[in-house]
């Protein structure tokens, strides 16, 4: 069995140091924002670059209320790309604006800023969320050219790719460090997760930040005193805690990722299949932090037979995404139809998702690739 992810090999490893950061926080009975939760903002926001962090329950509310708290009103038009997780689209909606999806570019799967550009000549957009799917990082100075040509606001989506780094006039920057707030998730599964939900809103703008802080505890600055409506959507402490333990080992695991990445395309060089697998670039090392391994095949067909073959020899997959958000039933209402995103509808028909984690061991690599290669060595 190779499971698509394991969170259990990482606990017996750490298992002592997160134990104690646990029983720390219920002895001290501080279990809402207290000094955990303030320690994750500072690990995180010094981590990125920025002055602010402001953690919030999860990744999804993060995005809602960065939104807002960025000045986003009724019936504002966000771009973004339906070739990501529900949530990027769904942080519009949820402040009643109105998504205006763009395809990805079939090389790295991210927003095409080309045809970002072409809507921004036609429309006046509030700003747009680009997500640095996967794990890789969006071109950042074509992002800061929008920004700066067409004064759109931009929300960095850093769910998948904490750690991740790009290139501006010749200086590496993180993802999350360039737009006017970024998100992060703790989900689990993310590579920087805890052991339930969590989120955090960077930003290096006081007044988003105020804004977010008032945000995320009903809209109250004093308690019992709400200048407006907001959320209950807080960090707990325990979870704070735990992502402080992790916090340290984030680097080296993301070593070990982008290592298990460079073992794959090793067997998939190889063994000269004809599958489409991650480039590893060279420029900055952490490009690409591989928060998924996805691989392309010529059809879905392929991809089908691949992954029942790899289901049945006890190999887990999965796939990201199988419906593009222009074609889920909740967004009907927008307007949009199949053949309006060619390549995300392409990309989710011909996908496949490979297991990846930092204890993933190179003999599982090997198998893995071998499985595959056997699959499509039938035909
Ligand atoms: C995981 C994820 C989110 C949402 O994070 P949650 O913590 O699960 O709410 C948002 N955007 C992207 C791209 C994600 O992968």
């Amino acid at each position: 069995m190779i499971p698509l992810f394991d969170l259990t090999r990482q606990y017996k490893k750490i298992k002592n140091e997160i134990l104690s950061a646990i029983d720390k926080v219920l002895e001290n009975g501080r279990v809402i924002l207290g000094e955990e939760v303030k320690k994750l903002e500072t690990n995180i926001s010094n981590y990125i670059g920025v002055k602010y962090g402001i953690g919030v329950a999860n990744g999804s509310d993060a995005l809602v209320i960065a939104l807002r708290a960025m000045g986003m009103k009724n019936g504002d038009k966000v771009i973004t790309t339906p070739y990501t997780f529900f949530a990027t689209a769904s942080a519009i909606v949820r402040n009643n604006g109105i998504p205006i999806f763009v395809d990805v570019d079939k090389e790295s799967y991210n927003i095409d800023l080309n045809q970002v550009e072409n809507i921004l000549k036609k429309e006046k957009v509030f700003g747009i969320i680009p997500v640095h799917l996967f794990g890789q990082t969006l071109d950042l100075e074509g992002l800061l050219f929008l920004k700066e040509k067409y004064g759109i606001k931009i929300l960095e989506d850093c769910a998948q790719s904490i750690g991740s780094e790009g290139i501006v006039k010749n200086e590496i920057k993180k993802s999350g460090s360039i737009g006017d707030a970024a998100i992060f998730s703790f989900f689990p599964t993310k590579n920087l997760g805890t052991y339930g939900d969590g989120g955090m809103i960077v930003t290096d703008n006081e007044k988003i930040y105020e804004l977010s802080k008032t945000l995320r505890v009903h809209g109250s600055r004093k308690k019992y005193y709400h200048d407006m409506v907001g959320y209950n959507s807080r960090l707990d402490e325990i979870h704070a805690a735990i992502l402080n333990v992790k916090f340290k080992y984030l680097d080296t695991w993301t070593e070990k990722r982008i290592n298990i990445a460079k073992k794959y395309a090793e067997f998939f060089k190889n063994k000269e299949l004809s599958v489409k697998y991650p480039k590893i670039y060279k420029k900055t090392y952490k490009y690409h932090v591989f928060h998924q391994y996805v691989i392309e095949f010529e059809n879905n067909k392929i991809r089908e037979k691949v992954k029942e073959h790899l289901t049945n020899v006890g190999i887990g997959t999965s796939i990201y995404y199988p419906t593009p958000l222009h074609l889920q039933t909740c967004f009907k209402g927008l307007g949009y139809k199949e053949g309006d995103f060619p390549i995300s509808e392409k990309l989710s028909q011909t996908t496949l998702a490979l297991p990846i984690f930092p204890e993933l061991t190179n003999e599982e690599i090997g198998k893995i690739v071998e499985e595959i290669s056997k699959t499509l060595k039938e035909d």
